[in-house]
């Protein structure tokens, strides 16, 4: 075992404490940016009965208990099962998923070689103390029939040993960028960008290979901004930077937002940017929650995509990766927005995003996905596939980048399983000439979960391949882990406890 590993009774802890149970894929989401959950929705409801149903049924068949079952691949399998009981058939199921021990096997084995570059992780430093953060965990909290106790997120649950443990343990994601986020108090920043660079430095040397990179955040207009961006460069050298355009995501005011095609303010560090060679820029915009709008009315339109394009022409040597590809809302099931898309084909601001590069002529605008796939997948699964579908047309095929916003949302693997298997509804192809997805190991949904990525960072033909990792120190852990504790922990959320 590695130092880290080994050194800390809580991380032992941890990675080998009492099996937890949970379902394999959240049944609950968060509403609004002060992270009060909504009540379950009516479909989530029904989801999370569905799935305890098909537990119910099949657990007992295979000698297992309903946590056993919900445990295995077979439980993430009847996750999608469940979830197309109640939507509508938008993920695919292998033959025989559900009533054939091994066929979970088999699908696992089928993508045992798909390389996974999840460009959008998140954890905070080991003193953090703003307990909004919790929020996010909470909402993706499995909400049990009443009298099932679970355990609230704690700390612990979004610092650096359990994002080891939910990324790279319980999940197939290969490597991995982490991130931070500007704010006004610094005590609610994640990470500041020595931290990143000195955690980045702790996995790969415990890890023996290079598993995690880190971004630099920079926010134009507040003190000391540009000290802080030379020293990212001359220091900490980050492999791409963060910039939130409204200042600070964590509170609805804000001293300093900015726009990306600001010539004074903006251009000169982008100049910097390009002379250092650090020439990703990735910038969180959308994902408001609604009453930003009448709350906030000034800072609003700083989220929106409109200064993209003529900053993405202006700076060619640059690469703009739009987070969570911009889509307005934080949760998609808003009745509006599921109405305006499905009369329109559009969803705010992601269609906007993706006509980027027939409107202004640019091939440097990017989309990453994180929290805008995931909390589809789970409350509106056709809508999900769709917009993955309308940033691969607009933007290109290899211009839409795989990102899961873990630790906030648990293991990435729910998520990944997510992707791999959903398609776009025909009636939706025909309809707004929305192109399919593919097939879970086919060209589109292989580039989106690692290839795209590999290519805008530098890797080389060797490094974007899961054999280069597969030696490594964090893979003959990872063995250990599956071998002696067995099971990934589902551990995204509360637990329940004795579920049985
Ligand atoms: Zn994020």
């Amino acid at each position: 075992m590695s130092e880290w590993f080994k050194a800390d009774k809580k991380a032992k802890a941890r990675f080998a404490g009492p099996a937890e149970a949970g379902l394999p894929i959240p049944t609950r989401i968060m509403s609004n940016g002060e992270y009060s959950p909504l009540p379950q929705t009516e479909s989530q409801r029904r989801v999370e009965g569905a799935l305890w149903e098909i537990a119910d049924q099949l657990a007992p068949r295979f000698g297992l208990s309903r946590r056993a079952f919900l445990r295995s691949s077979m439980g993430m399998a009847a996750a999608f099962a469940a979830l197309n009981s109640v939507f509508g058939p938008a993920y695919a199921m292998a033959q025989d998923e559900l009533s054939d021990g091994d066929a979970g096997a088999d699908w696992a084995q089928r993508h045992a070689d798909q390389f996974i570059f999840d460009g959008h992780l998140h954890f905070v430093h080991d003193e953090y103390q703003w307990p909004g953060i919790l929020g996010f965990r909470n909402a993706a909290r499995m909400m049990q029939a009443d009298g099932i106790p679970q355990r609230a997120p704690d700390f612990e649950d979004v610092k650096f040993l359990n994002f080891v443990k939910e990324v790279y343990f319980d999940s197939d994601t290969t490597v991995g960028i982490v991130s931070t986020a500007t704010s006004d108090d610094p005590g609610r920043r994640f990470l500041t960008n020595e931290q990143i660079a000195r955690d980045v430095a702790r996995l790969n040397s415990a890890a023996g290979s290079r598993r995690l990179m880190g971004h630099a955040a920079f926010h134009p207009g507040i003190d000391g901004w540009r000290d802080a961006l030379d020293e990212a460069i001359e220091v900490h050298r980050p492999i791409s930077w963060k910039g939130y355009t409204v200042g600070d995501p964590l509170s609805p005011q804000s001293v300093a937002p900015w726009r990306l095609d600001d010539e004074e303010l903006v251009y000169p560090a982008y100049e910097r940017m390009v002379e250092a060679g650090i020439t990703n820029v990735c910038i969180h915009k959308g994902l408001m929650p609604a009453d930003y709008a009448t709350r906030m009315p000034d800072l609003w339109p700083y989220a929106t995509v409109d200064d993209v394009g003529q900053a993405a022409q202006d700076w060619p040597q640059l690469n703009f990766i739009i987070y969570h590809a911009a889509l307005r809302p934080v949760v998609m099931f808003d009745p509006g927005f599921v109405q305006s898309f499905e009369e329109t084909g559009r969803m705010e601001w992601a269609s906007e995003l993706a006509e980027i590069p027939a409107r202004y002529g640019v091939s440097n605008v990017y989309a990453d996905v994180g929290t805008s796939f995931g909390q589809g997948a789970i409350t509106q699964p056709r809508l999900a596939a769709a917009l993955m579908s309308i940033l691969a047309r607009g933007l290109g095929a290899d211009r839409v980048l795989w990102g899961s916003d873990a630790v906030w949302w648990g293991s990435p693997q729910w998520q990944i399983e997510a992707f791999r298997r959903i398609e776009v509804d025909e009636d939706l192809q025909n309809r707004f000439g929305l192109p399919p997805l593919g097939t879970s190991d086919g060209e589109l949904k292989t580039r989106i979960l690692g290839l795209n990525s590999a290519e805008i960072y530098g890797f080389s033909a060797e490094e974007r391949t899961v054999a280069h990792y597969r030696d490594d120190r964090l893979s003959q852990h990872k063995s250990a882990y599956l071998d002696s504790e067995g099971e990934p922990s589902n551990a995204y959320h509360g637990f329940i406890e004795d579920a049985d």
